[in-house]
């Protein structure tokens, strides 16, 4: 078996090591016996999404956001094709909010992809930076990282990603984080995600093995003390602590 992982615009969406979770996704293809490369796309490269099984798109300021936005528009179609067709997609911050309609700052109006039905409003006053912790139906250890973000999305009538047990979330208000739609994950999630979750990295491996070869598929066990024990110490670091998100000026 084989997988293909088409990493988009690791130029511009590449915050806080996003470039971790394709290491992490290869690796627990590789240990496994299963095939895997990564194709890498800059921002003028065309993207045939039928060659793919995984889309990854980071995390970017809102500079860069913007830069991605004007070149969106070409890709957007082909996209939105694999993703009805169930393709495998993990967006991260800024690749979460231009899965979305829009995202609105101070500075004017960001088009997204529209590909989920999502709208994203700068904040005012001050970013939501902190660690995070949620719980989501999808695995079942609890899923942690870190966020920063300025932008409060309203995934509306979607399913989260995930409960907030510490943390800001989508909009420090509603209590989730994140939208799950079809084979798509978004999420503010930094960190890098995947190699804290492994749980979250094999389910997106098992979806796209199964959209693939149109079978279900079982993945073998691997050994995840480490990744077990980095996760636990996030998890009982903030449970049961209140989040006070910083006062802070940044620019991404
Ligand atoms: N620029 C976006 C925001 O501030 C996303 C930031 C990010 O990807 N960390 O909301």
């Amino acid at each position: 078996m084989k997988l293909t992982i088409g990493h988009l615009y690791p130029d511009l969406l590449n915050l806080y090591g996003d470039r971790g979770n394709i290491q992490c996704l290869m690796k627990r293809c590789q240990w496994r016996g299963i095939e895997a490369e990564t194709k890498t796309f800059e921002i003028n490269d065309a993207i045939d999404f039928s060659s793919l099984d995984i889309v990854l798109l980071g995390g970017g300021s809102d500079r860069e956001q913007k830069l991605v936005c004007s070149k969106l528009k070409r890709i957007r179609e082909d996209f939105r094709q694999y993703v009805e067709d169930d393709g495998v997609v993990i967006a991260i911050c800024g690749g979460f909010q231009l899965l979305g309609n829009y995202y609105a700052t101070d500075d004017g109006v960001i088009e997204g992809l529209g590909l989920i039905d999502l709208e994203t409003e700068q904040g005012k006053g001050y970013r939501l930076i902190d660690n995070i912790v949620l719980r989501s139906d999808l695995v079942s250890m609890p899923v942690v990282g870190f966020e920063n973000h300025g932008g409060r999305t309203n995934i509306k009538k979607n399913k989260p990603f995930g409960k907030v047990i510490y943390g800001s979330g989508n909009d420090a208000q509603s209590g989730y984080e994140g939208v799950v739609y079809k084979n798509v994950i978004g999420t503010y999630l930094h960190g890098p995600l995947l190699p804290k979750n492994p749980q979250v990295c094999d389910y997106l491996i098992q979806k796209a093995l199964e959209r693939k070869y149109r079978k279900p598929v079982a993945l073998a066990k691997l050994d995840d003390t480490q990744e077990e024990e980095a996760n636990a110490y996030i998890y009982n670091r903030f449970k049961g602590k209140t989040s006070r998100p910083q006062k802070q000026e940044q620019l991404v």
